[in-house]
């Protein structure tokens, strides 16, 4: 969709979508300058409208044809009924990201990431399975497998000297079950681990959403002891007010502001001041979508406590990771980072 149309603006066309609680997929394309292209996207994102991709004109049509065969192909794969028999049929696989601390220098953790291993064909990403997941209900099984699995896997990294956490992420529409907290704990008591070990990862739409139910089941997460993370940190527009009631002790500022970031630029003022905001209120702030050492050194310079990214680490499966660790972090979780290699 052009956001200038011959007869209405595109902007009132996305309004009226919103409405109609439409769950089409739109690609944005534009000759206006890259910031109303992206005030745009933010404006869909926030009217939980599906952008697959914001185009600046003039476009590239391989791109765009591109685009819209992945769409097509996802289309065409992705159902309820291939989710369910995917659950049937045991085809999920978590792959595990390093989180690096830049203060110590040492391995932190892991970022469970669950991953489709269609039969016979290549991984399908999360972001193409986990919102029909959601809507058709069986995001329980699949997170039921994703909670044993991640926290399995911790348990045995410590079992071969690897003291370290383990993120999971959590799912907005699970953040209205009150029995998660004695279910997560349930888990970690059946694989022996202390819930100290295991960070619960929301987003921060999903936490603002449900406001009542997610304050009492994150909260009754951190009496226990587990540890909360507020994901994707800064796309969801929640306000300082509701950031300073949430029980979390980690905010994980969104790799869109992570991934370009340069000095002198909006979004380094932008990161900047969430470092600083975050630290008044005693959080541990996490920058995810690390991808160059240009990146990783601003970000040490403005006091960020902890990364995640390419540059550090992709994820992986269970048997990489371990071979990952034994290569590039020592028996003091010390981290070698690659520009000392
Ligand atoms: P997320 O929690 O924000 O996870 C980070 C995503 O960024 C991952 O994509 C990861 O592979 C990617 N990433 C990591 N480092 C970099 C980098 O340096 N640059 C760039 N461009 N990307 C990077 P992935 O694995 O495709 O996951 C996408 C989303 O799917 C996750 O976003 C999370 O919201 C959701 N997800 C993943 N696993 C689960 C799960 O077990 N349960 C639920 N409910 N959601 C999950
Ligand atoms: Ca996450
Ligand atoms: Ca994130």
């Amino acid at each position: 969709m052009d956001l200038n149309l011959d007869q209405s603006d595109g902007v009132e066309i996305l309004r009226w979508l919103a409405l109609s609680e439409s769950t089409v997929k739109i690609i944005l394309i534009s000759g206006f300058d890259l910031k109303i292209l992206n005030s745009a996207v933010l404006l869909c994102q926030s009217q939980k409208l599906d952008v697959v991709a914001a185009l600046h004109k003039p476009i590239d049509p391989a791109h765009l044809k591109s685009i819209l065969k992945s769409i097509h192909d996802e289309c065409k794969t992705i159902s309820r009924e291939s989710l369910d028999l995917a659950i049937k049929k045991n085809e999920f696989v978590l792959f595990y990201q390093p989180k690096i601390s830049l203060v110590t220098g040492k391995m932190i953790g892991v970022e469970a990431l669950i991953r489709w291993h269609v039969a016979g064909k290549s991984l399908v990403d999360p972001d193409a399975f986990i919102s029909i997941a959601e809507e058709s209900g069986l995001i329980v099984p699949i997170s039921f497998w994703v909670n044993h699995e991640a926290i399995k896997q911790c348990a045995a990294l410590h079992a071969n000297g690897w003291p370290i956490t383990m993120s999971i992420n959590i799912s907005a529409k699970l953040l209205t079950n009150l029995e998660l907290p004695d279910e997560l704990l349930a888990i970690a008591q059946q694989y022996h681990l202390k819930p100290e070990h295991i960070c619960i990862e929301v987003t921060e739409s999903a936490a603002v959403e449900n406001v009542t139910s997610s304050m009492d089941i994150l909260m009754r997460l951190r009496i226990k002891g587990f540890n909360i993370s507020i994901d994707d940190f800064g796309t969801g527009f929640s306000t300082l007010i509701e950031l300073q009631r949430m029980p979390c002790n980690e905010l994980k500022i969104d790799k869109s502001f992570i991934t370009q970031l340069h000095k002198d630029t909006p979004e380094f003022i932008i990161v900047k001041s969430i470092i600083n905001l975050g630290h008044e209120f005693g959080l541990t702030m996490v920058a995810e979508g690390v991808e160059t050492q240009v990146v990783l050194e601003i970000l040490k310079e403005i006091a960020c406590d902890s990364a995640q990214g390419f540059y550090l680490g992709y994820p992986m499966e269970k048997d990489d990771l371990e071979k990952w660790l034994r290569l590039n972090v020592d028996e003091s979780l010390n981290f070698k980072f690659p520009s000392a290699l």
